[in-house]
């Protein structure tokens, strides 16, 4: 590895989602699946199978235990429209199974590679992918097609292949749902075009305040409006029912140690502790975005690296005074 912080959310929050597949109903307007190919050569084709959050689609959803299938769907798309280039497929380094299908396949088929990762939070960064996989140093907000890479989400290649090889319509894409807000966690098949209140509605637990997040907590974006309709970038659904206050030793005296938790930091200070700079995957010091905004001198904030970060969001969540760090990194970018 060529990083080595990181934070392991998959241990840390392990999230199970029920086996069966359930379709959502919605009568309303949808959206055709559409790709945009790129206009330059693809030569490396990146697929990662290996999500680092808990809330991720997981694998299994996408391969129904027949990697065989996807990887014939694979060979079709890529012999279809990037006939020059090599795939890579990043897995679970503890999927032994996985590993060797694909080991099996790839002695036949000299276009597939195999690499195996840990996954750990924010590994599968494109940042961090395309730096492990392929030795290549990019800038988040480069896109990688200039270097004749295409990241490709596993959902993708199947859009594809059902969409303009197979011309099948009425295109679904699987949406995991999950947190503290729900009664179960899901997995769904939408319609894109569908919106959130509908996806949600059999799930949401009655009687609380809750927030609903598109791509995770740690640095998704939150759905204020839930008549919004899901698109076909949206990865997942995460719903947290919303507390502001914490109960640290509840098994004394719990009504004097109600403590509020300052939900958006607006209380709290910078107490130099440095966690944040010991968590970044990529050695930036996240409190000195904090010192150079909280200054009023965001555009300091370029002098340390600030251009490297990759907005993984972990120094917001190591952070014990809850500094909106993240989102003032945003703000100095
Ligand atoms: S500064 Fe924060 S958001 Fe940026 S890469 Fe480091 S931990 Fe992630
Ligand atoms: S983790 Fe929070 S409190 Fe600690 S140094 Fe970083 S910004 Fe400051």
């Amino acid at each position: 590895m060529v990083y080595k912080k990181g934070f392991d959310l998959i241990k840390t929050y392990p999230t199970e989602f029920s086996e069966e597949i359930v379709s959502v109903r919605y009568s309303g307007q949808t959206e055709s699946f559409s790709f945009p190919f790129p206009e330059k050569k693809v030569e490396h084709i990146i697929i990662n199978l290996c999500p680092t959050e808990p809330w991720a689609l997981p694998h299994w959803a996408i391969l129904k235990d027949n990697t065989t299938n996807f990887l014939h769907r694979l060979e079709k798309v890529r012999s279809e429209y990037f006939p020059d280039s090599q795939c890579r497929i990043v897995v679970d380094r503890s999927e032994d199974d996985l590993i060797n299908d694909l080991i099996r396949y790839g002695k036949e088929n000299e276009w597939l590679h195999t690499y195996s990762m840990k996954p750990v939070y924010p590994y599968d960064a494109p940042v961090l992918v395309l730096k492990n996989v392929l030795r290549l140093e990019i800038s988040f907000d480069e896109d990688p097609i200039k270097h004749g890479i295409l990241l490709l989400d596993p959902q993708s290649v199947t859009g594809i292949y059902e969409h303009y090889i197979l011309k099948k319509e009425n295109e679904v894409r699987l949406i995991p749902i999950s947190g503290t807000g729900l009664h179960e966690n899901r997995i769904l098949k939408v319609r894109p075009g569908t919106p959130v209140e509908t996806v949600l509605k059999k799930y949401i637990k009655t009687d609380i305040k809750y927030r609903v997040f598109f791509d995770g907590l740690l640095n998704g974006i939150e759905v204020e409006d839930l008549t919004q309709a899901i698109d076909w970038s949206v990865k997942n659904i995460v719903v947290m029912e919303e507390k502001d206050y914490k109960i640290p030793f509840p098994y004394i005296r719990t009504n004097e140690l109600r403590f509020t938790t300052s939900l958006r930091g607006e209380l709290r200070r910078c107490v130099y502790c440095n966690y944040c700079d010991d968590i970044c995957p990529v050695n930036l010091e996240p409190a000195l975005y904090w010192h150079c905004h909280s200054r009023g001198e965001k555009q300091k904030a370029r002098i340390y690296a600030l251009d490297k970060c990759i907005e993984c969001g972990l120094c917001s969540y190591i952070c014990p005074s809850k500094l909106e760090l993240l989102q003032v990194i945003r703000e100095c970018k």
